[in-house]
């Protein structure tokens, strides 16, 4: 599937290995060790899927467990585990990174520095209508 790939750098396309995928997981941005760029960590949309499913998956088990037709001990406690530690290894294939978005310089109201594309009172209005 090519929803699971390892996270890449988007400045440089850099692979990320998972043990740092993994403790990425845990922060906010990502700097590139080759490029220097910083990216945003994010989630895919998958992960709510997963996240519902090894609830659904370990919630079967455990009823499973409950109505007797598996015997109540640690391997049914491993059964109802393990969907949660498939889910927090597939979650590792799941970080994406993305350029933050490029905020454009806003030149400060008032004073534009760049001349012919000003902007605000048009001609004859306004304090820029000159008497001649
Ligand atoms: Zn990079």
């Amino acid at each position: 599937m090519k929803k699971f790939r390892k996270p890449r750098c988007p400045f440089c396309g850099n692979k990320i290995g998972l043990a740092n995928t993994w403790a990425l997981k845990t922060q906010g941005e990502y700097l590139c060790p080759k490029c220097g760029g910083i990216s945003n960590i994010v989630m895919d949309r998958l992960i709510y899927l997963f996240a519902f499913l090894a609830i659904l998956v370990s919630a079967v088990f455990f009823a499973v467990g409950f109505l007797g037709f598996l015997s109540l001990d640690i391997w049914l406690l491993l059964l109802v585990l393990l969907p949660f530690l498939l889910f927090y290894l597939i979650s590792v294939f799941l970080v994406r990174l993305k350029k933050p978005a490029v905020r454009k310089r806003r030149a400060p109201p008032g004073g534009r520095p760049q001349n012919g594309t000003r902007r605000g009172p048009g001609p004859g209005t306004g304090p820029a209508a000159r008497r001649r």
